[in-house]
């Protein structure tokens, strides 16, 4: 196994890619979905579930473990990968969306962010050195540079301003990551829905050098289609020889659209999240096994899956054990969920490699567009 971490690219289709993220903790096939571990676990997942569904790599979420059980506490039970029973590499965010999102009384200044905890109220500070800390007490094998995002809609100075303390942010977290043969690194483009703001951060990062390179500050409001457009510009700015992460998408069709775009890798709490609220994703679209038009139907979710909940459950267990509130629900459903978007990255990487991603979107848009199956 390889002691290195490296990015090679097997073939591409259209500007679709797909290729192998090497590690000393194994391989991530491109284009790559992350299943969110937020609190270390994939919730109502076993470790070796989420594997069994195809995943070759998970998110962690810095904020949520730096408050709860702290860094410092899994470090010393022997890391992240040992805490929660995931061998496989994983990827931690950087704790600065979420700070933005979930924190109380957060103060922004050139060192970081203060701030208090959204669970106890304790006093926290985040800065890109305490940030790069916390990925290495986890033990994450993707660590991520600690950034600003600015919600959408934002005036064209705000967002420039974010992003050029975003990218002093960007130079002090690579100092601060040092050198760390196995584990990576990765530098998070800014600029909003500007070219040139865009242009001006991915030039910045390059010039401080990274293992990888997100697409930073979309999936946050700003709909699908001003999403795609910054697509169509963001990730040719980024090197082609390494990793393009879109971070926090997404539904299906911007996993398809992002892809056909130049991205490699996504993240999202969508398919586990939805498992929970009863809504479940097929080759058909989107059903919600809390409609009623379910509780006497013994037909799968979908016939071509081969999930746990699709090969032995009907719809109508399904909708029964959901509606009881069950346990086993949760933890049907999302499997099925991380299947199929599992399931979805596999067709997208063989139609990479045989040169017909084209063909495979359009087959894609056509079936979803079809719904789903008729009620009996
Ligand atoms: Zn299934």
């Amino acid at each position: 196994m390889t002691q290195e971490f490296s990015f090679s690219l097997a073939a591409t289709s259209g500007k679709a890619r797909t290729g192998t993220i090497s590690t000393p903790r194994g391989d991530i096939r491109t284009p790559a979905f992350m299943p969110v571990g937020t609190a270390a676990t994939v919730k109502a997942m076993m470790p070796e579930s989420v594997r069994a569904t195809g995943a070759d790599i998970l998110l962690g979420n810095t904020y949520h473990l730096m408050l709860r059980p702290t860094a410092e506490r899994i470090a010393a039970l022997g890391g992240l990968h040992k805490f929660m029973n995931w061998d496989r590499p994983i990827l931690t965010d950087s704790g600065g969306f979420q700070v933005m999102s979930l924190a109380d009384l957060r103060k922004l200044t050139e060192e970081g962010v203060a701030f208090k905890s959204h669970i106890d109220g304790s006093k926290h500070m985040l800065s890109p050195e305490r940030s790069m800390e916390i990925q290495r007490l986890l033990g994450s094998d993707i660590v991520m540079c600690f950034d600003e995002c600015p919600a959408l809609p934002a005036t064209r100075d705000d967002i420039a301003k974010s992003m050029e303390l975003s990218m002093r942010w960007a130079k002090r977290s690579r100092t601060a990551f040092g050198e760390r043969p196995g584990y990576a690194l990765f530098g998070i483009q800014q600029g909003g829905l500007e070219e040139d703001l865009r242009a001006q951060s991915a030039e910045a990062l390059q010039d401080i050098g990274f293992e990888g390179y997100a697409v930073g500050g979309l999936a946050v409001g700003e709909g699908q289609e001003a999403m795609f457009n910054t697509l169509e510009f963001a990730p040719d700015q980024l090197p082609k020889d390494k990793p393009r992460y879109l971070m926090g998408v997404g539904k299906p069709d911007d996993i398809v659209g992002a892809v056909a775009r130049g991205i490699d890798m996504m993240d999202c709490v969508l398919p586990s999240r939805s498992g929970r609220t009863g809504q479940v994703f097929t080759r058909l679209g989107v059903l919600n096994i809390k409609n009623a038009r379910h509780q006497d139907d013994p037909r799968p979710l979908d016939e071509n899956c081969g999930c746990p909940a699709c090969k032995n459950y009907s719809r109508a267990y399904l909708h029964h054990v959901f509606r009881s509130q069950e346990i086993i629900s949760s933890m049907l459903l999302t499997w099925h969920n991380l299947h199929y978007y599992q399931d979805l990255m596999a067709g997208m990487r063989a139609a990479i490699t045989e040169d017909r991603f084209t063909e495979f979107e359009r087959d894609f848009h056509s079936t979803r567009a079809q719904g789903d199956i008729d009620p009996l």
